[in-house]
């Protein structure tokens, strides 16, 4: 078996309403898929987290040393590419890229041997995960306290059993925001904050210290990715668990906040952190440290369908009659894409979404869909 051609396909959607994070401006939706063919017709599907066409150059430059070597030799194969662009690479869309190279290749190493990842990975701990429901992204000429309140209210609606929502706008309009949705959804239902960096150190320790009193499970990204010294002085000075890891890319990055205990919880994306040769990693870091895991999921079903096999391989920690579950980020924002690249929808049902079971990453490609939604040329 040998693999035959790597392509990439670019999606895109010009949003009606655009809407933001403190730290990016969503126009557009915009993803990049890989699919890797084999000469028996075996054919295998990854994605990329970031920008979409930045990462499909790199996936490119990746594709002329794979033409002709044995896709399931998939961890030699990583190491290769990893060490072509490890001088220049290390982190960010050198291994963005990469995972989704590797994410094809576990999908094809799946229907090769007819089983589900999670299987190959170690086991199926689980049929299913809970999901929580990530928006309230801020969205132009609305009133985002009021906006925010509602759009929570109907997530909590359709059976969530947790929100995750925008901060690092604003210290003040934050903490209004966080006490408009607590109110929103309940006392019993989770709430998580994330400043997408928007942060310096001092208003982190103010948000923290004063969204204590709202109950929130995890404060995430409250500051810029590179600051790891920052990162413990926040995790130090006010009172939340914290929270991060979707922009640090290789077990390399992950190490200094796992043993140096700047974070609580680790966010690793299948989709940036190195595909599934490479999250396997962080998690037994993250394990050794006693550091909790918690997956960041921020893509199309190709994504969804790896952050779930790979959730239903990881162990219980610790274990125990009734271990910790993980829980699945769920993006609700608008995307109409997200689902309609696979045949069969990874919905969530009352909050829960069942993690497939037929071989690979257990989806099949709808064909028709990357066509209606291919990037044009002059979006290019
Ligand atoms: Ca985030």
């Amino acid at each position: 078996m040998k693999i035959a051609s790597v392509k990439t396909h670019l999606l895109d959607y010009g949003l009606d309403t655009a809407f933001e994070s403190a730290s990016m401006r969503f126009e557009r939706r915009q993803h990049c898929l890989v699919e890797i063919t084999c000469d028996d017709g075996t054919v295998g599907w990854g994605e990329c987290l970031g920008p979409a066409q930045a990462n499909a150059a790199v996936v490119k430059t990746y594709a002329t040393g794979m033409i002709g070597t044995d896709p399931l030799a998939n961890e030699k194969l990583w190491l290769t590419l990893y060490n072509r662009l490890r001088d220049q690479g290390q982190r960010g869309l050198s291994v963005t890229a990469l995972s989704g190279i590797d994410i094809a290749l576990w999908d094809i190493k799946g229907k090769h041997y007819g089983a589900p990842i999670c299987e190959l990975l170690g086991a199926r701990y689980r049929d299913s995960v809970r999901a929580y429901a990530t928006g309230s992204f801020r969205r132009d000429g609305v009133d985002r306290v009021q906006d925010v309140a509602e759009e929570v209210s109907g997530y909590a609606k359709e059976g969530f059993h947790g929100v995750k929502i925008k901060i690092g706008f604003d210290v003040e309009e934050d903490l209004r925001v966080i006490a408009a949705v607590r109110e929103s959804i309940g006392p019993d239902r989770r709430l998580m904050i994330d400043a997408n960096h928007g942060y310096d150190l001092l208003e982190a320790l103010e948000v923290g210290r004063r969204a204590a009193a709202f109950g929130i499970d995890w404060f995430e990204e409250p500051v810029l990715p590179e600051q790891i010294g920052t990162y413990r002085a926040v995790r130090e000075g006010q009172p939340l668990p914290v929270a991060s890891g979707e922009n640090w890319h290789g077990r390399y990055a992950m190490l200094e906040p796992l043993q140096t205990r700047a974070i609580d919880i680790c966010q690793p994306d299948i989709c940036a952190v190195g595909g599934f040769t490479e999250i396997r990693k962080v998690a037994d870091l993250a394990a050794i440290h006693g550091v909790r895991l918690v997956p960041h999921v921020w893509g199309t079903a190709v994504c969804i369908a790896a952050s779930l096999q790979f959730m239903a391989s990881l162990a219980p920690n610790p274990p125990r009659r009734e271990p910790i579950e993980p829980i699945m980020e769920f993006d609700r924002t608008r995307n109409p894409f997200r689902q309609a690249v696979v045949t069969t929808p990874l919905e969530h049902v009352n909050g829960v979404v069942r993690i497939p079971d037929g071989p690979g990453l257990g989806i099949d490609i709808d064909r028709q869909a990357l066509a209606d939604y291919a990037l044009k040329e002059q979006q290019a």
